[in-house]
């Protein structure tokens, strides 16, 4: 796993970020306080977190799903670009890592958007799905833990309205789907990347973003 996009040299890389990356004070201090974290490589690069925002606003979204947090940066990236009223569900297991961006979310000023819900993803879904909730969300993101992405997938499929988009991160997991294997995590990767090629409920675009992130906008 990689926090920077793929295939891009130091020099070329410091470039794109010199030319285009602006983020707000509260996502480089995030950054910042992510970066000695063991697991800091779990962290969506910040040109990813600016691009989701983009999408975000090109959308419309006001009804957002993320599945993994970790310490909050494309939680605050995504909530940074909903409108003031703006609504996301996010998913983690974790108090440690998602204690640490909550600071962060608040010096933003925009913690009223995030629903923190601390439980199993699946479980949060399904809970939301039979309150009724189908069919009243704009975006999802996916970036939890990988075996689970296909049952993610299919509840925000149901969860999204036509037209919403869902994007999937790590799909290209550092090349390791090219190869055949027995780890549970690429072979979970390589079986959804094959469905969602063939699924004729989504358009499909698979970007070499980050460590590969797959967009699927509901039919
Ligand atoms: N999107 C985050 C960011 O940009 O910093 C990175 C997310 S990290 C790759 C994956 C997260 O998924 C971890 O924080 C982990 O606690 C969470 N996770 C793992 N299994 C989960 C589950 N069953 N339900 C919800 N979250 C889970
Ligand atoms: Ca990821």
């Amino acid at each position: 796993m990689s926090n920077r996009s793929l295939n891009l040299d130091d020099t070329l890389y410091q470039y794109l970020l010199d030319h285009s990356l602006r983020e707000h004070p509260a996502q480089l201090g995030l950054r910042e306080a992510t970066r000695s974290h063991q697991a800091a490589g779990m962290q969506i690069s910040p040109e990813q977190g600016q691009f989701m925002a983009m999408l975000v606003k090109l959308l419309g979204v006001r009804r957002a799903i993320e599945i993994g947090v970790f310490t909050g940066y494309s939680a605050l990236s995504v909530a940074l670009a909903l409108p003031d009223d703006g609504y996301l569900l996010a998913c983690d297991i974790s108090d440690d890592y998602t204690r640490i961006g909550k600071p962060f979310w608040h010096d933003a000023g925009i913690s009223h958007k995030i629903d923190l819900q601390l439980a199993p993803a699946l479980d949060t879904l399904d809970q939301r799905l039979g309150a009724g909730e189908a069919g009243q969300y704009d975006f999802a993101f996916i970036d939890a833990d990988k075996v689970s992405y296909d049952a993610y997938y299919e509840r925000c499929l149901q969860l999204l309205r036509p037209g919403g988009l869902i994007a999937i991160d790590n799909v290209l997991w550092s090349g390791a789907v090219v190869q055949p294997s027995q780890e549970p995590d690429t072979q979970a990767l390589q079986a959804l990347n094959r469905k969602l090629h063939a699924d004729t409920r989504i358009d499909l675009s698979m970007l070499p973003l980050g460590d590969g992130l797959t967009m699927a906008r509901k039919r």
